[in-house]
């Protein structure tokens, strides 16, 4: 099947008009991003918060439109504003949206979201997409779960979520009260991703008043419970909306995921400096696809140029977390539902996963500061 293309879902876009304007949501800018897997389309729609729950019924014209056309199984559209819900912010001069000057905003530390009974929000980040961010999130998730830690993954990735493929995630969550939804369990960790509710009918979580923002929904509307750790899997790359979570949220650190490359590296200290602007502390370097063992010699071959990320790392004077190999079972297992460190925990991949956990948390758990403590922003 052909993929459709974002600038075919542009297309239909441009042809909804919103009534109040008599310009197409295109033409206003409203299309925050257009993610298209396999069929499925996923549109965030940036909106003023004032106009929020007004804008609904051109939501679903935005979702009905796209639905319509050849090729698209399900669509998705999303309406998010980078504006906090509350408290109500005093709006200097300009209007929400792309305004984010880095490290331009003081929002406080006691104005960022915090999850009642989980310990330590952390998230993992990487400078650019396809390095392999969902899988060592995924991973680390699991791996902390296997060291006895108490862990949920919020996949954060609204764009592109991989937790329903790399979960095999089908169900949908169900909602407790008509306004949480219970987080879905698996292989022992409590998992949410817009990705498990985007796929039919809109769900009841998105309907409705405005939605401030997708991910703040997915940390207060979903009960997580007690949680050691809950593992955010950011969208990849370093833009306004990764700038605006790792502002908004109580993140007590963060990982960030690189490849050997150089260009992934210059992206990887993108990714640094994006948490050091908000005083997020940052927990380490993964070196991902560090180098490839044959599968069938178990040679080891160094195709990206090996150890870039540590000595990355030591000179910018962060944690090396460890390192990652390319490897064909990392892959399957992951793409398959099935991650390495639970399909095979005795494997050495696996046991790679489970070392990283053990020195992310060990940080976490010397600084038992907590998210509470997440300092103000620092303006440059
Ligand atoms: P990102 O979240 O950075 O976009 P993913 O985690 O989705 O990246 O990974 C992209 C692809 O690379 C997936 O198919 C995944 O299975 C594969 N992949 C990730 N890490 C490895 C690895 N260490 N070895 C082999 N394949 C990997």
């Amino acid at each position: 099947m052909a993929e459709i293309s974002e600038s075919a879902v542009r297309k239909v876009l441009e042809t909804i008009i919103d009534p109040a304007t008599g310009r197409s949501v295109a033409a206003l800018g409203m299309v925050g991003g257009i993610a298209t897997r396999g069929g499925h389309v996923a549109i965030t729609l940036d909106v003023d918060p004032s106009r929020g729950p007004a804008l609904e019924p051109l939501r679903q014209a935005c979702e009905q439109a796209v639905r319509a056309m050849p090729g698209v199984l399900s669509a998705t559209a999303v309406m998010t504003s980078e504006r906090p819900a509350q408290p109500p912010p005093p709006a200097p001069g300009g209007r929400h949206g792309h305004s984010h000057a880095p490290g331009g905003k003081t929002t406080g530390g006691g104005g960022r979201i915090e999850v009642p009974g989980v310990k330590h929000i952390i998230a993992v980040a990487s400078g650019k997409g396809g390095v392999g961010k969902s899988t060592t999130a995924v991973n680390l998730a699991l791996g902390l779960a296997a060291n006895g830690i108490s862990t949920g993954l919020l996949d954060a990735d609204i764009y592109g979520p991989s937790m329903p493929r790399m979960l095999d995630v089908k169900e949908k969550p169900e909602s407790i009260d008509g306004k949480q939804l219970k987080p879905i369990e698996r292989y022992g960790i409590k998992t949410m991703s817009i990705g498990y509710i985007v796929a039919e009918d809109t769900p009841m979580i998105w309907r409705g008043p405005m939605v401030s923002s997708a991910l703040e929904q997915m940390l207060r509307d979903v009960q997580w419970g007690d949680l050691d750790v809950l593992v955010v899997d950011m969208p990849p790359g370093t833009g306004d909306a990764q700038l605006t979570l790792a502002q908004r949220v109580a993140l007590a650190g963060a990982v960030i995921v690189s490849t050997p490359q150089d260009i992934a590296l210059v992206d990887a200290r993108k990714g640094l400096n994006m948490f050091r602007k908000v005083a997020v502390p940052v927990l380490g370097i993964v070196e991902n696809m560090s180098y490839f063992l044959c599968p069938k010699c178990g040679e080891r071959a160094e195709i990206f140029g090996h150890g870039g990320a540590h000595e990355e790392a030591d000179k910018l004077g962060v944690p090396f977390l460890g390192e990652i190999p390319l490897h064909l079972d990392i892959r399957t297992t992951s793409d398959s539902g099935h991650p390495i460190v639970v399909s095979k925990p005795e494997s050495a991949h696996a046991q790679v996963y489970k070392n990283i956990a053990g020195r992310v948390w060990k940080q976490l758990s010397a600084n038992q500061r907590g998210p509470r403590a997440a300092p103000r922003i620092v303006v440059q």
